[in-house]
């Protein structure tokens, strides 16, 4: 279990946004807590082991994001594992609710393509596997097509989320953890929870199992991860 949440939109205070909505989050997991924002084509991360208490961010403005509170599962709670994972190029980030089962084979495979780990979480897989599918790719299209592959591979319940400083979208799907999408005049959010969304969003909807959404500047994309149909 952990708390989730992400913002894409015409606010530039995400960072804080997102703080404060992990804040309200806490009691889903307080081993470690961490915020990423993309900032003119790159991704910077702010990640601490314990409780938030009356941490203070010390990013960037930003219109996109996305925050993490850890219950860890696998690997120690130090900051190497708190979220925020990258990929090793640095383009994406990801977050992660859930255990992934089959974490071991996939690793291992990755570490004989030359994957270079360095957290003991399952979650960093998935950076990875992302990663791979991606190539120099740049479209949205092709960061759906990546995160579905990935998330294909996962045996277990769990929900992933990708944030993209390249086509600037974060792309989340889920089997059995909850993930909530919400919208409002300005922007569009994500949360493992509705709590978090109180006071953000004008409507809120939760995601179904295999359901990948895709919030960016230009709204949300919703398909079915397992061949691409639009869900409305
Ligand atoms: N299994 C992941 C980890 O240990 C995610 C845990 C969570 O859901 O907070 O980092």
């Amino acid at each position: 279990m952990c708390g989730i949440f992400g913002y894409v939109g015409a606010e530039a205070d995400t960072g804080d946004m997102v703080l404060q909505a992990l804040k309200r989050l806490e009691y889903r997991g307080y081993d470690s807590w961490g915020v990423a924002v993309g900032v003119n084509g790159h991704i910077e991360i702010e990640k601490s082991v314990g409780k938030i208490g009356t941490a203070m961010l010390d990013l960037p403005a930003s219109d996109i994001g996305f925050g993490h509170t850890r219950w860890a599962t696998h690997g120690g709670v130090n900051y190497a594992n708190a979220h925020p994972i990258r990929d090793s190029t640095g383009r994406i980030a990801v977050i992660h609710n859930g255990i992934i089962e089959n974490f071991r084979s996939l690793r291992a495979t990755l570490v004989e393509d030359g994957y270079h780990f360095v957290s003991d979480t399952d979650t960093e897989v998935v950076a990875h596997l992302v990663s791979k599918a991606l190539g120099d790719s740049e479209s949205p299209e092709a960061v759906r097509a990546a995160v579905a592959g990935a998330f294909m591979q996962l045996r277990g319940l769990n929900a992933i989320i990708i944030l993209d400083r390249w086509s600037r979208t974060l792309t989340a799907v889920k089997h059995v953890s909850p993930l909530v999408v919400g919208r409002n005049g300005r922007g569009s959010f994500i949360a493992s929870d509705t709590l978090a969304l109180a006071g953000h969003a004008d409507t809120v909807s939760y995601l179904e199992d295999y359901q990948l959404v895709q919030l960016s500047h230009i709204g949300i994309v919703s398909v079915d991860v397992r061949d691409s149909s639009p869900i409305p």
